[in-house]
Parts: structure tokens; sequence; C-alpha cells
């Protein structure tokens, strides 16, 4: 009787107005966080799909048995309606099945190497002379046409990584983004400073297009054998970098490698002294055309209101990776996090009014393809302008990526009606130093196009640590920087939110300002 009395209890936070009220029940909260903090399963879910299952690089095998991985996974836990959903079927795959990069002379040193994703392989070995030259600059390469042919290019920049936040955020950062009143503030948390325009035409060059031609075709009809550049990143860790050549039928570019700082320094530094260099490499890829493997997972806990169920929470992030280090923080830890969030939910038995519905992307890193085909299918044509079911269906979506290191509160993009509801929220996690509402933009990543048709769609505030310097896109991104208790706190406060936000009579406003 005393654990029915409890259920009953409900910790009510009256606004200053005394207008908005939100309810937050403490007692399920407080079960949220036994379940999540003592019976967590989300180190082990992170650890099949990142070290197991990954790099789960779009299109490739990888992403396909991760993704088969992860559906057996949720329906052992009970989760409902567990389906792929295609995004794309026009995209290609690649995997890189061997490769090495070597100086054999004057002096042999083994480079430690990555190749960009979606490059062909090289012709079997290749030995040769380096050459020195920016081979991304058209002019540049005009100069020496008619004579590249099996050539190796070697960028001569010396590459440093731009300053970048790092560490834990401090108590005086926080207060000032809580106080922030323009969503794109310039001094704000968020590192990608994005907005959905910006987003939209972020790239408003093709692939290898220069000022004055296609670097990449160039560098094709030359025969080049291969080109390299050094990192930008912490010693020894590479950047990864994708050739955006990701759509069936695209050109194959030739092989790009990127080699650590310290090393492709050196031989600059050696080759400007007039030493003589040869290297040795191969690479052998694989291309894949399987519209299967182009796949958004999807999985439910249906609602139970007769008026409300259709109505949507989505929670989730991308699922995909670069093909470098495992994809463990990007997004693996958004991944398994999300995951945890839909098993602790289902463990409990809660009966959520609203359908809580987890939505794990593909293709985010080829430019939030994944989320957007769901857009497209469900919420609205971007071609025909159409508007579809869900656009009035979805109350919310927290979407989870960047970093997977501590939550430190939550962006509301400029949504002033939605700060209250979100405090009450964050107040049973305040002893966690998760305490921060910011108007402040948090830009980058698949919650953008929903906050583009003015579906609350937000992004969780998380410590930096070392993301920026070390693990985004790199060689780097490995399981060993993520902590397991960080994972089961953040799971805890996201199961929270997704919770009442199912639960509460209304849907969650919209921004005011842009109502249509
Ligand atoms: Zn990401």
């Amino acid at each position: 009787m005393a654990a029915r009395l409890g259920l009953l209890i409900i910790f009510s936070i009256v606004s200053l107005n005394g207008l908005a009220q939100e309810n937050v029940d403490i007692d399920l909260v407080a079960r949220i966080k036994e379940e999540a903090f003592q019976r967590s399963q989300v180190m082990d879910t992170l650890v099949y799909i990142s070290d197991v299952y990954g790099p789960r690089l779009t299109g490739s095998p990888a992403y396909y048995e991760a993704a088969q991985w992860t559906k057996q996974r949720l329906e052992s836990w009970g989760i409902e309606n567990v389906h792929f959903d295609s995004y794309r079927d026009d995209l290609r795959g690649w995997e890189i099945e061997s490769y090495s990069v070597e100086m054999i002379e004057p002096r042999y040193m083994n480079i430690t190497a990555l190749p960009d994703a979606w490059t062909a392989g090289t012709d079997g070995e290749v030995i040769g002379e380096p050459i020195i030259v920016d081979y991304t600059s058209w002019g540049a390469l005009q100069e020496l046409k008619g004579q590249l042919h099996g050539k190796i290019l070697m960028s001569p920049e010396i590459r440093t990584q731009g300053r970048r936040r790092e560490g834990v955020f401090t108590d005086q950062e926080l207060k000032n983004a809580k106080s922030h009143i323009n969503p794109n503030n310039r001094d704000g948390l968020d590192n990608s400073d994005l907005g959905p325009a910006e987003v939209r035409s972020r790239r408003r060059r093709g692939p290898g297009e220069s000022e004055g031609g296609n670097v990449e075709q160039f560098l094709l009809d030359e025969g080049v054998a291969a080109v390299i550049r050094g990192s930008g990143k912490a010693p020894g860790t590479l950047d990864a970098n994708q050739q955006r050549f990701s759509k069936i039928g695209d050109m194959k570019p030739v092989p790009h490698f990127v080699i650590s700082k310290e090393q492709h320094s050196r031989m600059v530094r050696m080759i400007e002294r007039d030493a003589k260099i040869t290297l040795r490499l191969h690479l052998k890829t694989k291309f894949y055309t399987n519209p299967e493997y182009s796949t958004n997972i999807i999985a439910e806990i249906p609602g139970t209101d007769r008026k409300l169920k259709k109505q949507l929470v989505l929670v989730g992030g991308h699922f995909d990776s670069y093909h470098s280090g495992t994809g463990a923080s990007d997004n693996g830890a958004g991944s398994a996090t999300t995951m945890e969030v839909m098993r602790i939910l289902k463990t409990l038995g809660v009966e959520p009014r609203r359908t809580i519905r987890l939505v794990l992307w593909g293709s985010e890193e080829q430019g939030l393809l994944g989320s957007r085909g769901y857009i497209n299918k469900y919420v609205r044509d971007a071609r025909s302008g159409e508007d579809k079911e869900e656009l009035s269906l979805i109350s919310v979506y927290f979407n989870h990526d960047n970093n997977g290191h501590n939550i430190r509160g939550i962006y509301t993009l400029g949504n002033e009606a939605i700060r209250p509801i979100f405090e009450s929220y964050l107040e049973p996690f305040h002893y966690l130093g998760a305490e921060t509402v910011t108007a402040e933009h948090a830009g980058g990543t698949d919650h953008l196009v929903f906050d583009a048709l003015n579906i609350p769609a937000f992004e969780w505030i998380q410590d930096p640590l070392q993301y920026f310097y070390t693990q985004i896109h790199t060689s780097m991104d490995v399981v060993d920087f993520i902590a397991e208790d960080t994972l089961k706190r953040n799971a805890a406060i996201i199961a929270t939110f997704v919770y009442h936000a199912a639960m509460r009579d209304e849907m969650m406003p919209r921004k005011k300002a842009i109502e249509r």
C-alpha cells in the first residue's frame, strides 16, 4: 500500500506568475534513477555498437549489422514496433579492406594513417617520392598538368587545431548561458554555431569543386596514385575526412590519406632540406550499393490515452558514424543512451499517454539525410511542400548527439514558453550539476530539421571535455573516452524529460514568434 500511495504523490512547481504549472512525478523520477544507476545496461550497449560492430559508416555492412543487433536488443527488452525505415535508395556504402603507409627511405617509419571515406584503392603497391603541392588548389595543380601520373602528392600545410572549448563548463559560463536572451549568441556554449538557415546552405559547392574546376576529377584524370595531408587534431590523432561521393554512380576519387601531424611535418621539414624520401603505400577499399543499408531504426512504447496516443514524443540521435575510431562518442553514446531510456521506461512499466518513439538516424554525417528523409515521408515533403500527418502530431523531439559527456542542461533554441517546463524537469538533477536552461541555439545535428518546421526539438548541453580536440570524427572516437557513470546519469535525465512530455495534458509549446 505504501508503494501505491507513493505513486500518487505529485510534486508541483508553481511558476512565479502562477500561470504555468508543471507536474513532476518525484516517485517515478526516483524509480527512473534507481533503474538507470543500479541496473544499467547502457555501457554494454555502447560496447556492442562501437567495439563489436563499429565504426558505423553510413551504407556499410557494419552499419547494417549494428542496426540488426540493435533491433534485436530493443525487441529483447519488450520495446514494440521495432523496425527499419529506409530514407534513401540512391546512396552507396564504403569500407576499408586493408591499407598501409610507410616511409622506407632514408629511414624506416611506419606511418599512422587513415584513408578518407569513399575513395578508390591504389593499383596495388605504390612506391615513390612524394611531391609537395597544395593538391586542393586548382591553380597549383594546373602548373603540373601532364606530370602527375602515378605520383604521390603531399600537402605542404602544417595544420593546427583552432581554439575550441574544452574541459568542464564553469559555473560562470553556465550562469551566463542562463541569462542570454539571444538564441544566436556568439558567446554561447555550443561550438557548432549553426542555425537552421546556415545548415541548409552550408555546402554550396559540390564535392571536389574548386574555384577553377573539379580538383578530384583532375587528380583522377591525371592518374595520381595518392594524396596525403597532415592531421589537424591532437598529437597522434587522425581527423577523418570523407570525400563527398556517397551517391550511387558518383566518381571514385583517388586515394586520400590523413597522417599524423608529427610525421607529416617531419617529412615536410626533411624535403625542405633536400632529403630524398621514398614512401610505400597501398589501399584496398570496397563500395556497396545495398539500398537496405540506408535505414533509420524506429521503436516505440505505445501511448495508452485514447485521445493522445496518436501524438508522439520522439527521442534519439544519429546511429551512423565516421569510419575512424569506433563511433563511440559520435554518436554511439547518444544511440546507446536513448536506447537505455526506452529500456528504463519499459522496465518500469510506465503507461505513457502519448506514444514514445525512439528514432535512430542514418547518414547524419552526410548532411542529416536520415532525419531529412523521415521529415519528407512523415512530416512535410520538402520538394512538394505537402504537409504530412506527423507535422501536427509530434509534440517534441529530444535529440542526443555531440559527445556523450555529462548533460548540464538543455538548449531551448529561443523557445521561451518551454523554459519553465524544462526547469521543472531538471530540478531533480540539480545535485548532479544539470540545471541550466538556456535560450541559446545548438547546431549541427538532427533536431534542426524539426526546429525548421517549428516542432519543438532540442539538444542537451554537455561538457565538452576533450571532444573537440581529440574525439570528434577522429581515430580517437573510441569507448575509452566515455565514462559509464555519465551515460547512466544522462539516461536518467533524458528518461525523465521523455516520460513527462508523454504524460502532460498539452503538447509542448511551439515557438510563438514563428507560429504558422
Ligand atoms: Zn554526431
